[in-house]
């Protein structure tokens, strides 16, 4: 990968924060736009907008295949076995509420249990604690262990009889990967094996790793478009194609009927039946667009190492700080991720952040949307950095001075 040139792709990267350069160190709450992905939204916009599906005019059918030929794009893109199987919704947030609602009102009872990590995302965690409330079920946990941050290996009897559905995150938000050699893997199958369904958070794995759905073996996967490069207000739920039957339609309305009545009506075949009402068709455009940019440039295992690369040079040049304390694993930067979440003693999360920012560097600060987590390892915020494959040695490099410059300054004032 040639990552200047990639760098050069983002017009954003033009811009300056007063004299100096924009270091954007953010992405993993969302990511830049390459040329090519607003482009393609300008044109869809000013030469080829129609509605989807509905129209018998040109525009509408050209529009309708571009929206189509998406669908075949993300398909591929994370291979999924059939077209159906790729669900447009609004993003990650959706995607999960789709599938606790549409699948779990029906199929999460009473006595049920659902299996989480201790460090879900709220977009992972909220619709389960809801419908176990809801449907007096119950939620159980995945442990993080806290001396490396990893998952610990399920207790005994955790995952049982009684499970009827594993969510997990696949790349925190804010530890970076928190799975063992192969245990994401082996729990997945210890899933399937009692029975229970499987969904996967990818909402910062996606970005950022090859993701095989047939390899991975799970029956729903979500992932917003706004975090892979693609346009916002629009995500992808996959639901394997076993399970659609047994996912009703999370919105009814205008798309997804096969025929109504004034007492009756019934649905349209997957995935019409799961995308009521006009869908985010530009959106849609935009993140193939966002596709080809991957298929075009990004070598997924190169953009690791590159990653891991610039972490390593992060937290190198941090760990001279009094006081630093990193959240996520240390021991083992190649299989980190993308980000760098930490907490000085004595400076709060969010003043660093906002220092950070009056030096140009824009970095997040907060519980950072886990909050029980936060409240369980006793960090009630911290900052985060997060990095993508724009980001260059010389943000992290002015990243670290900025960051010790200012924590001398507070320290000593
Ligand atoms: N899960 C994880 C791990 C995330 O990082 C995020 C976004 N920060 C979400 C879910 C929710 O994604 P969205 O806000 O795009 O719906």
């Amino acid at each position: 990968m040639d990552m200047k040139k990639i760098r050069e792709m983002f017009p954003i990267f033009r811009e300056k924060q007063g004299e100096q350069r924009l270091v954007y160190l953010d992405s993993a709450a969302t990511c830049q736009r390459p040329q090519n992905v607003i482009d393609t939204i300008n044109d869809f916009y000013s030469h080829r907008n129609a509605s989807v599906h509905r129209g018998v005019y040109e525009l509408s059918e050209r529009a309708t295949g571009e929206y189509e030929a998406a669908r075949e794009k993300i398909r591929k893109f994370i291979n999924a076995e059939d077209l159906s199987e790729v669900v447009f919704v609004t993003g990650t947030t959706e995607a999960i509420n789709f599938v606790a609602d549409a699948w779990g009102r029906d199929h999460v009872g009473s006595g049920d249990e659902i299996v989480v990590t201790q460090v879900e995302h709220h977009a992972n965690f909220l619709p389960w604690q809801r419908l176990a409330k809801k449907n007096a079920a119950k939620v159980r946990f995945l442990k993080i262990n806290q001396d490396d941050f990893l998952v610990d290996d399920p207790e005994d009897g955790l995952i049982n009889s009684k499970t009827k559905i594993v969510s997990l995150v696949q790349v925190s938000n804010v530890l970076g990967n928190i799975w063992r050699d192969g245990q994401l893997e082996a729990i997945i199958k210890k899933a399937k094996s009692v029975g229970a369904k499987v969904m996967i958070d990818g909402a910062q794995s996606v970005p950022h790793q090859k993701i095989d759905v047939q390899k991975l073996g799970a029956d729903f996967l979500a992932f917003s478009g706004h975090k892979i490069l693609g346009p916002t207000g629009v995500g992808v739920l996959y639901i394997n194609k076993e399970s659609h039957s047994e996912v009703e339609p999370y919105q009814v309305g205008g798309a997804m009927i096969h025929d109504v009545s004034y007492e009756e009506a019934n649905w349209a075949e997957a995935p019409a039946k799961f995308e009521a009402g006009t869908p985010p068709f530009a959106q849609v455009i935009g993140l193939a667009a966002a596709v080809d940019f991957f298929d075009k440039y990004v070598d997924f295992d190169e953009l690791h190492k590159y990653e891991a690369k610039l972490c390593a040079q992060a937290m190198e040049g941090l760990s001279s700080i009094d006081g630093i304390r990193f959240l996520g694993n240390k021991s083992n930067l190649e299989c980190r991720g993308h980000l760098i979440t930490f907490v000085v003693d004595g400076v709060h999360a969010h003043d660093v952040a906002a220092m950070l920012g009056m030096r140009g560097v824009g970095v997040r600060a907060g519980h950072h949307c886990v909050q029980p987590f936060a409240k369980l390892i006793n960090v009630e915020a911290s900052t985060r950095a997060s990095l993508y494959m724009y980001n260059d040695e010389q943000d992290v490099e002015i990243f670290v001075n900025e960051l010790k410059d200012l924590i001398k300054t507070f320290k000593e004032s």
